[in-house]
Protein backbone atom coordinates (compact mmCIF):
# COMPACT_ATOMS: atom_id res chain seq x y z
CA UNK A 1 0.00 0.00 0.00
CA UNK A 2 1.13 3.86 -0.90
CA UNK A 3 -0.11 6.80 0.43
CA UNK A 4 0.13 8.63 -2.56
CA UNK A 5 -2.60 8.03 -4.98
CA UNK A 6 -2.21 6.47 -8.18
CA UNK A 7 -5.10 8.41 -10.00
CA UNK A 8 -3.23 10.77 -12.99
CA UNK A 9 -3.94 14.20 -12.50
CA UNK A 10 -6.67 15.47 -15.16
CA UNK A 11 -7.38 19.09 -16.32
CA UNK A 12 -10.77 18.87 -16.09
CA UNK A 13 -10.49 17.23 -12.88
CA UNK A 14 -7.71 18.42 -10.48
CA UNK A 15 -9.00 22.49 -10.36
CA UNK A 16 -8.81 24.74 -7.37
CA UNK A 17 -12.04 25.97 -6.39
CA UNK A 18 -13.38 29.26 -7.95
CA UNK A 19 -13.21 31.75 -6.10
CA UNK A 20 -15.91 34.70 -5.74
CA UNK A 21 -13.59 37.26 -7.12
CA UNK A 22 -12.75 35.43 -10.52
CA UNK A 23 -16.46 34.86 -10.70
CA UNK A 24 -17.09 38.37 -10.48
CA UNK A 25 -14.52 39.54 -12.72
CA UNK A 26 -16.11 36.74 -15.57
CA UNK A 27 -19.51 39.11 -14.63
CA UNK A 28 -17.17 42.36 -15.63
CA UNK A 29 -16.34 40.42 -18.64
CA UNK A 30 -19.75 39.98 -19.93
CA UNK A 31 -20.80 43.07 -18.93
CA UNK A 32 -18.35 45.07 -21.19
CA UNK A 33 -19.17 42.53 -24.11
CA UNK A 34 -23.09 43.68 -23.76
CA UNK A 35 -21.41 47.51 -23.26
CA UNK A 36 -23.85 47.52 -20.35
CA UNK A 37 -23.87 48.82 -17.08
CA UNK A 38 -26.93 47.25 -15.53
CA UNK A 39 -26.16 44.21 -13.11
CA UNK A 40 -25.06 41.09 -14.95
CA UNK A 41 -26.08 37.53 -13.46
CA UNK A 42 -24.13 34.69 -14.70
CA UNK A 43 -26.60 31.53 -14.35
CA UNK A 44 -24.86 28.28 -14.02
CA UNK A 45 -26.91 26.53 -16.42
CA UNK A 46 -27.94 26.43 -19.99
CA UNK A 47 -29.83 29.78 -21.42
CA UNK A 48 -33.35 28.30 -21.01
CA UNK A 49 -32.30 28.89 -17.12
CA UNK A 50 -32.23 32.55 -16.87
CA UNK A 51 -35.20 32.78 -19.40
CA UNK A 52 -37.33 31.05 -17.57
CA UNK A 53 -36.14 32.38 -14.05
CA UNK A 54 -36.24 36.44 -16.07
CA UNK A 55 -40.23 35.77 -16.79
CA UNK A 56 -41.24 33.84 -13.95
CA UNK A 57 -39.46 36.73 -11.77
CA UNK A 58 -41.32 39.37 -13.34
CA UNK A 59 -44.83 38.19 -14.25
CA UNK A 60 -47.38 37.26 -11.85
CA UNK A 61 -51.60 37.65 -12.78
CA UNK A 62 -51.67 41.34 -12.84
CA UNK A 63 -49.16 41.28 -15.98
CA UNK A 64 -50.22 42.06 -19.21
CA UNK A 65 -47.50 40.47 -21.95
CA UNK A 66 -46.97 41.18 -25.28
CA UNK A 67 -45.09 38.03 -26.37
CA UNK A 68 -43.51 38.01 -29.98
CA UNK A 69 -43.60 35.04 -31.64
CA UNK A 70 -41.06 35.01 -34.86
CA UNK A 71 -39.54 31.27 -33.82
CA UNK A 72 -40.09 28.29 -31.50
CA UNK A 73 -38.44 30.28 -28.64
CA UNK A 74 -41.38 32.97 -28.64
CA UNK A 75 -43.60 29.99 -28.53
CA UNK A 76 -42.35 28.72 -25.21
CA UNK A 77 -42.19 32.40 -23.53
CA UNK A 78 -45.47 32.78 -23.65
CA UNK A 79 -46.42 29.04 -22.16
CA UNK A 80 -44.61 30.04 -19.39
CA UNK A 81 -45.82 33.54 -19.13
CA UNK A 82 -49.47 32.19 -19.01
CA UNK A 83 -48.19 29.57 -16.61
CA UNK A 84 -47.39 32.36 -14.38
CA UNK A 85 -50.76 33.83 -14.99
CA UNK A 86 -49.88 36.48 -16.69
CA UNK A 87 -52.59 37.57 -19.83
CA UNK A 88 -51.16 37.32 -22.97
CA UNK A 89 -51.29 38.90 -26.41
CA UNK A 90 -49.00 37.02 -29.13
CA UNK A 91 -47.84 38.59 -32.24
CA UNK A 92 -46.69 36.03 -34.20
CA UNK A 93 -45.31 36.48 -37.24
CA UNK A 94 -44.05 34.13 -40.19
CA UNK A 95 -40.98 32.44 -39.96
CA UNK A 96 -39.64 33.46 -42.67
CA UNK A 97 -39.63 37.54 -41.25
CA UNK A 98 -39.22 39.32 -38.66
CA UNK A 99 -41.38 41.62 -37.07
CA UNK A 100 -41.58 45.25 -37.70
CA UNK A 101 -41.35 48.03 -35.05
CA UNK A 102 -44.83 49.05 -36.56
CA UNK A 103 -46.36 45.71 -36.14
CA UNK A 104 -45.11 45.90 -31.91
CA UNK A 105 -46.65 49.76 -31.67
CA UNK A 106 -49.80 48.84 -33.57
CA UNK A 107 -50.31 45.95 -30.68
CA UNK A 108 -49.21 48.13 -28.03
CA UNK A 109 -51.49 50.75 -29.05
CA UNK A 110 -54.57 47.83 -28.89
CA UNK A 111 -53.75 46.91 -25.68
CA UNK A 112 -52.37 50.14 -23.56
CA UNK A 113 -52.42 47.91 -20.11
CA UNK A 114 -49.19 45.70 -21.40
CA UNK A 115 -46.72 45.85 -19.28
CA UNK A 116 -44.43 43.24 -20.35
CA UNK A 117 -42.76 42.49 -23.76
CA UNK A 118 -40.80 39.69 -24.93
CA UNK A 119 -39.26 39.22 -27.77
CA UNK A 120 -36.42 36.83 -29.47
CA UNK A 121 -33.94 39.07 -31.09
CA UNK A 122 -32.40 36.03 -33.45
CA UNK A 123 -33.45 32.96 -34.38
CA UNK A 124 -31.11 30.32 -34.82
CA UNK A 125 -33.71 27.55 -35.18
CA UNK A 126 -35.78 29.50 -38.15
CA UNK A 127 -32.67 31.61 -39.64
CA UNK A 128 -34.23 35.48 -39.05
CA UNK A 129 -33.22 38.37 -36.93
CA UNK A 130 -35.55 41.59 -35.42
CA UNK A 131 -34.87 45.12 -35.71
CA UNK A 132 -34.24 45.44 -31.66
CA UNK A 133 -33.09 48.91 -31.49
CA UNK A 134 -36.13 50.01 -33.67
CA UNK A 135 -38.70 47.91 -31.64
CA UNK A 136 -36.88 48.78 -28.06
CA UNK A 137 -37.47 52.63 -28.41
CA UNK A 138 -41.20 51.59 -29.14
CA UNK A 139 -41.33 49.91 -25.58
CA UNK A 140 -39.58 52.59 -23.73
CA UNK A 141 -42.06 55.03 -25.16
CA UNK A 142 -45.12 52.53 -24.06
CA UNK A 143 -43.18 52.31 -20.95
CA UNK A 144 -43.43 48.68 -20.81
CA UNK A 145 -40.95 45.95 -19.74
CA UNK A 146 -38.37 44.61 -22.12
CA UNK A 147 -37.55 41.12 -22.00
CA UNK A 148 -35.20 39.54 -24.51
CA UNK A 149 -33.50 36.71 -26.02
CA UNK A 150 -30.45 37.26 -27.26
CA UNK A 151 -28.79 34.08 -27.21
CA UNK A 152 -28.80 33.56 -30.81
CA UNK A 153 -27.58 37.34 -31.08
CA UNK A 154 -24.75 37.66 -28.95
CA UNK A 155 -21.25 37.28 -30.74
CA UNK A 156 -22.90 37.25 -34.33
CA UNK A 157 -24.56 41.19 -34.10
CA UNK A 158 -24.48 43.90 -31.69
CA UNK A 159 -26.60 43.64 -28.79
CA UNK A 160 -26.79 46.36 -26.99
CA UNK A 161 -28.90 46.27 -23.78
CA UNK A 162 -28.81 49.96 -22.56
CA UNK A 163 -28.57 51.90 -26.03
CA UNK A 164 -32.19 49.54 -27.11
CA UNK A 165 -33.96 50.01 -23.12
CA UNK A 166 -33.68 46.25 -22.57
CA UNK A 167 -34.68 44.97 -18.83
CA UNK A 168 -33.67 41.73 -19.34
CA UNK A 169 -31.15 40.74 -21.33
CA UNK A 170 -30.07 36.79 -21.90
CA UNK A 171 -26.97 35.31 -23.72
CA UNK A 172 -26.10 31.90 -23.88
CA UNK A 173 -22.38 31.01 -24.53
CA UNK A 174 -23.08 28.03 -27.20
CA UNK A 175 -24.07 30.03 -30.29
CA UNK A 176 -21.79 32.74 -32.13
CA UNK A 177 -19.41 33.30 -28.87
CA UNK A 178 -18.14 29.79 -29.78
CA UNK A 179 -18.08 28.68 -26.33
CA UNK A 180 -20.04 26.39 -23.34
CA UNK A 181 -23.70 25.26 -23.27
CA UNK A 182 -23.79 25.19 -19.88
CA UNK A 183 -23.99 28.93 -19.08
CA UNK A 184 -25.33 32.42 -19.23
CA UNK A 185 -26.46 35.42 -18.10
CA UNK A 186 -28.63 38.24 -17.90
CA UNK A 187 -28.49 42.26 -17.62
CA UNK A 188 -31.34 43.24 -15.43
CA UNK A 189 -32.34 47.12 -15.20
CA UNK A 190 -33.37 48.93 -12.34
CA UNK A 191 -36.46 48.73 -13.38
CA UNK A 192 -36.50 44.70 -13.55
CA UNK A 193 -34.93 44.65 -10.14
CA UNK A 194 -37.93 46.58 -9.02
CA UNK A 195 -40.60 44.33 -10.64
CA UNK A 196 -39.47 41.26 -9.40
CA UNK A 197 -39.00 42.58 -5.81
CA UNK A 198 -42.59 43.54 -5.73
CA UNK A 199 -43.60 40.31 -7.64
CA UNK A 200 -45.26 37.66 -4.61
CA UNK A 201 -44.96 35.35 -7.35
CA UNK A 202 -41.22 35.49 -8.21
CA UNK A 203 -39.21 32.63 -7.63
CA UNK A 204 -37.32 32.94 -3.97
CA UNK A 205 -34.68 30.67 -2.59
CA UNK A 206 -34.50 28.65 -6.03
CA UNK A 207 -32.45 27.70 -8.79
CA UNK A 208 -34.40 29.98 -10.83
CA UNK A 209 -34.71 33.04 -8.47
CA UNK A 210 -32.69 36.42 -10.53
CA UNK A 211 -33.47 37.91 -7.01
CA UNK A 212 -31.64 35.40 -4.73
CA UNK A 213 -28.32 36.62 -6.80
CA UNK A 214 -29.25 40.36 -6.21
CA UNK A 215 -30.13 39.98 -2.43
CA UNK A 216 -27.35 37.51 -1.62
CA UNK A 217 -24.62 38.63 -4.20
CA UNK A 218 -25.11 41.70 -5.72
CA UNK A 219 -26.43 44.03 -2.82
CA UNK A 220 -23.75 41.68 -0.55
CA UNK A 221 -20.97 43.41 -2.41
CA UNK A 222 -20.23 40.06 -4.75
CA UNK A 223 -18.21 38.51 -1.86
CA UNK A 224 -20.09 35.51 -0.53
CA UNK A 225 -21.16 32.76 -4.18
CA UNK A 226 -24.53 31.40 -2.92
CA UNK A 227 -23.48 27.56 -4.04
CA UNK A 228 -20.02 26.01 -5.85
CA UNK A 229 -19.46 27.61 -8.98
CA UNK A 230 -19.76 25.26 -11.71
CA UNK A 231 -15.87 25.38 -12.10
CA UNK A 232 -15.68 23.65 -15.94
CA UNK A 233 -18.72 25.77 -17.09
CA UNK A 234 -17.09 28.76 -15.17
CA UNK A 235 -14.02 28.91 -16.64
CA UNK A 236 -14.92 27.92 -20.34
CA UNK A 237 -17.44 30.95 -20.73
CA UNK A 238 -13.92 32.92 -19.26
CA UNK A 239 -12.21 31.63 -22.20
CA UNK A 240 -14.64 32.32 -25.17
CA UNK A 241 -14.80 35.86 -23.77
CA UNK A 242 -10.96 36.45 -23.70
CA UNK A 243 -10.96 34.88 -27.26
CA UNK A 244 -13.57 36.90 -28.58
CA UNK A 245 -12.16 40.30 -26.64
CA UNK A 246 -8.70 39.00 -28.24
CA UNK A 247 -10.15 38.95 -31.41
CA UNK A 248 -11.85 42.06 -31.29
CA UNK A 249 -15.76 41.79 -31.04
CA UNK A 250 -15.94 43.52 -34.39
CA UNK A 251 -14.17 41.24 -35.92
CA UNK A 252 -16.22 38.13 -34.86
CA UNK A 253 -19.62 39.78 -35.83
CA UNK A 254 -18.34 40.62 -39.15
CA UNK A 255 -17.17 37.15 -39.54
CA UNK A 256 -20.67 36.12 -39.32
CA UNK A 257 -22.04 39.32 -41.17
CA UNK A 258 -19.94 37.33 -43.72
CA UNK A 259 -20.19 33.74 -43.56
CA UNK A 260 -24.39 34.48 -43.79
CA UNK A 261 -24.17 36.41 -47.09
CA UNK A 262 -21.76 34.19 -48.37
CA UNK A 263 -24.10 31.26 -47.85
CA UNK A 264 -27.42 33.03 -49.02
CA UNK A 265 -24.82 33.83 -52.32
CA UNK A 266 -23.49 30.32 -52.38
CA UNK A 267 -26.93 29.05 -52.14
CA UNK A 268 -28.72 30.74 -54.50
CA UNK A 269 -25.85 30.00 -57.23
CA UNK A 270 -25.50 26.26 -56.47
CA UNK A 271 -28.94 25.87 -58.31
CA UNK A 272 -30.76 22.53 -56.93
CA UNK A 273 -33.60 24.02 -55.37
CA UNK A 274 -31.90 25.43 -52.87
CA UNK A 275 -32.98 28.99 -51.57
CA UNK A 276 -33.07 31.42 -48.36
CA UNK A 277 -35.43 30.79 -46.02
CA UNK A 278 -35.20 34.21 -44.97
CA UNK A 279 -36.94 35.96 -47.86
CA UNK A 280 -34.79 39.67 -46.99
CA UNK A 281 -31.11 39.85 -46.47
CA UNK A 282 -31.56 42.41 -44.03
CA UNK A 283 -33.80 39.77 -41.76
CA UNK A 284 -31.54 36.80 -41.73
CA UNK A 285 -29.68 36.46 -38.84
CA UNK A 286 -26.03 36.40 -39.29
CA UNK A 287 -25.82 33.17 -36.67
CA UNK A 288 -27.36 30.57 -38.82
CA UNK A 289 -28.74 30.37 -42.52
CA UNK A 290 -31.83 28.33 -43.30
CA UNK A 291 -32.03 27.40 -46.82
CA UNK A 292 -35.29 25.65 -48.25
CA UNK A 293 -35.22 22.89 -50.33
CA UNK A 294 -37.72 22.94 -53.71
CA UNK A 295 -36.30 20.29 -55.31
CA UNK A 296 -38.74 18.05 -53.53
CA UNK A 297 -35.15 16.11 -51.76
CA UNK A 298 -36.24 16.03 -48.02
CA UNK A 299 -33.82 18.36 -46.16
CA UNK A 300 -33.01 15.67 -43.48
CA UNK A 301 -32.61 13.41 -45.96
CA UNK A 302 -30.38 15.94 -47.59
CA UNK A 303 -28.27 16.53 -44.31
CA UNK A 304 -28.12 13.59 -42.87
CA UNK A 305 -26.08 12.55 -46.52
CA UNK A 306 -24.05 15.42 -45.95
CA UNK A 307 -23.24 14.66 -42.76
CA UNK A 308 -22.37 11.23 -43.57
CA UNK A 309 -19.67 12.63 -45.98
CA UNK A 310 -18.11 14.80 -43.23
CA UNK A 311 -19.94 15.02 -39.51
CA UNK A 312 -17.99 17.50 -38.20
CA UNK A 313 -19.69 20.37 -41.02
CA UNK A 314 -22.05 22.89 -38.85
CA UNK A 315 -25.27 21.54 -40.99
CA UNK A 316 -28.70 20.91 -39.40
CA UNK A 317 -32.25 19.91 -40.91
CA UNK A 318 -35.07 22.42 -39.55
CA UNK A 319 -37.10 20.84 -36.12
CA UNK A 320 -40.41 19.64 -36.27
CA UNK A 321 -42.43 19.85 -39.02
CA UNK A 322 -39.21 21.73 -40.54
CA UNK A 323 -37.34 19.04 -40.91
CA UNK A 324 -38.87 18.43 -44.27
CA UNK A 325 -37.88 21.34 -46.23
CA UNK A 326 -35.56 23.32 -44.22
CA UNK A 327 -31.68 23.18 -43.81
CA UNK A 328 -29.51 25.69 -41.44
CA UNK A 329 -25.82 26.28 -41.70
CA UNK A 330 -24.65 27.33 -38.65
CA UNK A 331 -21.78 29.86 -38.44
CA UNK A 332 -20.80 29.17 -34.61
CA UNK A 333 -17.93 30.89 -33.52
CA UNK A 334 -15.04 29.54 -34.98
CA UNK A 335 -17.57 28.18 -37.88
CA UNK A 336 -18.08 31.51 -39.90
CA UNK A 337 -15.23 31.32 -41.65
CA UNK A 338 -15.11 30.87 -45.97
CA UNK A 339 -13.62 27.57 -46.09
CA UNK A 340 -16.67 26.22 -43.59
CA UNK A 341 -19.48 27.82 -45.45
CA UNK A 342 -17.76 26.83 -48.80
CA UNK A 343 -17.28 22.88 -47.42
CA UNK A 344 -21.42 23.20 -46.88
CA UNK A 345 -22.05 24.26 -49.96
CA UNK A 346 -19.78 21.62 -52.06
CA UNK A 347 -21.44 18.60 -49.48
CA UNK A 348 -25.02 19.98 -50.14
CA UNK A 349 -24.12 20.28 -53.63
CA UNK A 350 -22.54 16.54 -54.20
CA UNK A 351 -25.84 15.06 -52.29
CA UNK A 352 -28.46 16.81 -54.22
CA UNK A 353 -26.56 15.93 -57.05
CA UNK A 354 -26.77 11.99 -55.59
CA UNK A 355 -30.39 12.32 -55.46
CA UNK A 356 -30.34 13.33 -59.29
CA UNK A 357 -30.23 17.13 -59.04
CA UNK A 358 -28.57 19.25 -61.04
CA UNK A 359 -26.34 21.94 -58.91
CA UNK A 360 -23.35 24.23 -60.10
CA UNK A 361 -20.64 23.65 -57.16
CA UNK A 362 -18.24 25.93 -59.15
CA UNK A 363 -20.43 28.80 -59.02
CA UNK A 364 -21.36 28.02 -55.43
CA UNK A 365 -18.04 28.67 -54.22
CA UNK A 366 -17.29 31.43 -56.62
CA UNK A 367 -20.77 33.11 -55.77
CA UNK A 368 -19.53 32.80 -51.58
CA UNK A 369 -16.14 33.82 -51.96
CA UNK A 370 -17.51 37.47 -53.68
CA UNK A 371 -20.54 37.70 -51.38
CA UNK A 372 -17.23 37.15 -48.18
CA UNK A 373 -16.39 40.69 -47.72
C1 LIG B 1 -30.11 28.35 -29.12
C2 LIG B 1 -31.10 29.25 -28.54
C3 LIG B 1 -31.43 29.18 -27.19
C4 LIG B 1 -30.81 28.15 -26.27
O1 LIG B 1 -31.36 26.91 -26.48
P1 LIG B 1 -30.61 25.56 -26.88
O2 LIG B 1 -31.56 24.88 -27.82
O3 LIG B 1 -30.47 24.78 -25.63
O4 LIG B 1 -29.30 25.85 -27.50
C5 LIG B 1 -32.35 30.08 -26.71
N1 LIG B 1 -32.92 31.00 -27.51
C6 LIG B 1 -32.62 31.11 -28.81
C7 LIG B 1 -33.28 32.15 -29.65
C8 LIG B 1 -31.70 30.23 -29.38
O5 LIG B 1 -31.41 30.32 -30.68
Amino acid sequence: MTEESTAVTHPFLDLAPLSAARFASIEDRVARLLSTTQDVVIMQGEALLPLEGAIRGCAGPGTTALNVITGPYGQTFGDWLRDCGATVHDLAVPFHTAVTADQVREALAAHPEIDFVSLVHAEAATGNTNPVAEIGAVVREHGALFYLDAVASIGAEPVLPDAWGVDLCVIGGQKAMGGPAGVSAVSVSERAWARMAANPKAPRRSYLSLLDWKERWIDGGRKVLLHAPAQLEMLALEACVERIESEGLETVMARHRSAAAATRAGALALGGGLEPYVYEATEAAPVATTLRTLSGVVASELVASALKTDPALPLAAGGGALAQEMIRVNHYGPDATLKTVQACLTTLGTALGAHGVTVDVKAAQEAAAAAWK
